[in-house]
């Protein structure tokens, strides 16, 4: 199966408008031109600063992605939530949902993920659903079990809306073990390869073309350095970059190296 590869990146709360005009125009000028590329691209910065660099990066076709979304489709009383309608309003095209992150210090729920999920789909936008489990869960064998966990949650959500599981189609699942975020320490290529098969086997089971298709990518402490043989591995469909991809030099290399 042919699989476009996708480096997204992920600022967190990095950034001002100064230093994200110098970011984005190390990245546009490193990476092949739109139409010449081999990797999709997606930048995340924060919520602030997304309609600024929306032309910028819709002209050099590189995708523009949210962190975060409300579960709520609409407008409503909601205070300091911003709906997937309004992402698309200024011009995203991608949204990251569940990211550990949000998982561990907002209290981001599995449902709420699904939810999420829903929203994003319905706005066209595209999730990005990060799934991935705690070094203490990993060392206790449960890596399967908590990242089916989180998985099944978003599979439900899509089943039990008109979106169907059909809607999978347009996401983009990112496997991230939370102790190899930001912490220097990246999951082996064969770690990561036999979650992501299982990842993909586990959409396969209700869906093999499906599961087939869609793209997963790996995350934590992915660097110019490990790039390469980890995107290598046949199920890893690209990376989900967080500090890597504040410096416009690594973040264009570790995009070359999904070639
Ligand atoms: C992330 O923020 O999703 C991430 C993977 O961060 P880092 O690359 O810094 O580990």
């Amino acid at each position: 199966m042919n699989r476009t590869p996708v480096v997204v990146g992920n600022w967190k709360m990095h950034g001002s408008r100064a230093a994200n005009a110098s970011l984005i125009s190390g990245v546009l000028s490193g990476v092949a031109p739109r139409g010449q590329r081999s990797a999709e691209v997606v930048v995340c910065p924060p919520f602030v600063y997304l309609a600024d660099l929306a032309t910028m990066l819709e002209q050099a076709g590189v995708g523009l992605g949210a962190q975060d979304v409300c579960t709520e489709a609409g407008q409503g009383a909601f205070t300091g939530e911003v709906s997937a309608p309004m992402l698309r309003d200024v011009g995203c095209t991608h949204v990251i949902i569940g990211h550990s992150e949000r998982r561990a210090y907002y209290a981001e729920t599995d449902e709420g993920v699904g939810r999420k999920t829903l929203a994003a789909l319905s706005a066209a936008l595209t999730p990005i659903i990060c799934v991935g489990e705690l070094l203490e869960e990993r060392d206790a064998g449960l890596t399967y079990e908590v990242v089916g966990r989180q998985l099944e949650a978003v599979l439900r959500a899509l089943e039990a809306d008109p979106i169907g599981l059909s809607g999978l189609n347009r996401c983009i699942v990112a496997y991230e073990p939370v102790w190899a975020i930001g912490t220097g320490r990246t999951a082996t290529p064969e770690q990561a390869q036999d979650v992501h098969a299982f990842i993909r086997g586990l959409i396969q089971s209700r869906d093999a073309r499906i599961g087939g298709s869609v793209r997963v990518l790996y995350g934590g402490s992915v660097k110019p350095g490990n790039a390469r043989e980890l995107f290598g591995m046949p199920d890893v469909d690209g990376g989900l970059i967080g500090g890597a991809s504040l410096k416009a030099e690594d973040f264009v290399a570790i995009v070359a190296a999904t070639q």
